[in-house]
C-alpha cells in the first residue's frame, strides 16, 4: 500500500447509548480507491459522517500520519477532506454555478483565490455541467445531480473525498458513469473512500475494500480478492 492518507485505529461512533461503530481499524493510502460495503444499517453512512467530523467519535484519527483529536468539520475541510453525503444536498433553489462556488467557499475564505480554475477542472471532468451551469438544481436529473454533488465537493480541492452510495437511485448505465467518474479522480491526485451498496460496481472500481457487518470490519482485503471470496460472493454479489 502507499503512504497512508487516512488511517482510523479503534474508531468507535455511539448515537447516545447505542455504538453504531464499533472499534474499527482502516487505512486510505495515498491515491488508493478504498470501498466500504456492507448491508443496511451497517454503521457505512455513520463512519463517513464521523470521519467528516459530523458525528463525535472516540479512537484514533490520523491524517497524513497527523492525529486528529475531537475532529471538528472545519478542521476536516481545512486538512483537505470532503464528503458528498448519501442524499447530495444540493441548493436546489440555486444555479449549478453557484452550487460550484459554494463547495469553493472555504478555500476562497482561506484566501485562496483559485476557484475559476476549480471550476474549469470540474468542468472538463463534467462537460454536462458546464452546458447546464445556469440551471436551477433542484431541476437536474439524478445522474447529473450525483455529478454536481461530486462537483461542488471537488471545488473545495480535497486530498481524500468520500462518497456515500453515488449510485443510489441511479440507472445502471449512469451507475456505471459515475463509477468511472470515480476512478478518474485518482489521476487527479484525489484518494476515495466510497461506501457503497452496489458491492460488485464497488468493488470493480476499487483499490481494497472492507466489509463493515454490525459496526465492525468483518472482512478486508484487495478488491480483486474480496469479489473472489465465497462470502462476499453468496451475500453482497449474488450469483452471476
Ligand atoms: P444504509 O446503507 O441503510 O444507509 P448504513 O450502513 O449507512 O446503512 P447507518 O445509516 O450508518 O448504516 O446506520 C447504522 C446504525 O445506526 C443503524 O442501526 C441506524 O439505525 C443507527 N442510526 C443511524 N443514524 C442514527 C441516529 N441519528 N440516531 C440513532 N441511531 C442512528
Amino acid at each position: 500500500m502507499s503512504k497512508p492518507l487516512l488511517e482510523l485505529e479503534n474508531f468507535s461512533v455511539c448515537y447516545g447509548p447505542v455504538e453504531a461503530v464499533h472499534q474499527v481499524a482502516l487505512t486510505v493510502g495515498e491515491g488508493e480507491i478504498v470501498t466500504v460495503i456492507g448491508p443496511n444499517g451497517a454503521g457505512k453512512s455513520t463512519l463517513l459522517n464521523a470521519i467528516m467530523g459530523l458525528l463525535g467519535s472516540s479512537g484514533t484519527l490520523r491524517l497524513g500520519g497527523q492525529p486528529m483529536a475531537r475532529p471538528s468539520v472545519e478542521a476536516m475541510v481545512d486538512a483537505g477532506v470532503g464528503l458528498v453525503p448519501e442524499k447530495r444536498e444540493l441548493f436546489g433553489e440555486m444555479s449549478v454555478e453557484d452550487n460550484l462556488l459554494l463547495g469553493g467557499f472555504a478555500r476562497w475564505r482561506r484566501g485562496q483565490r483559485d476557484q475559476k480554475e476549480r471550476m474549469a477542472e470540474v468542468f472538463k471532468l463534467f462537460p454536462r455541467m458546464q452546458e447546464r451551469r445556469a440551471q436551477m438544481a433542484s431541476t437536474l436529473s439524478g445522474g447529473e445531480r450525483q455529478m454536481l454533488a461530486i462537483g461542488r465537493a471537488l471545488m473545495a480541492r480535497p486530498r481524500l473525498l468520500m462518497l456515500d452510495e453515488p449510485s443510489l437511485g441511479l440507472a445502471p448505465l449512469i451507475v456505471r458513469e459515475v463509477l468511472n467518474i470515480v476512478a478518474s479522480l485518482r489521476d487527479m491526485g484525489v484518494s476515495v473512500l466510497l461506501v457503497e451498496q452496489n458491492a460488485r460496481a464497488a468493488l470493480n472500481v476499487a483499490d481494497r475494500g472492507y466489509v463493515l457487518e454490525m459496526g465492525e470490519v468483518a472482512l478486508t482485503g484487495a478488491a480483486g480478492e474480496l469479489m473472489h471470496d465465497r462470502r462476499v460472493i453468496e451475500t453482497y454479489l449474488g450469483v452471476g
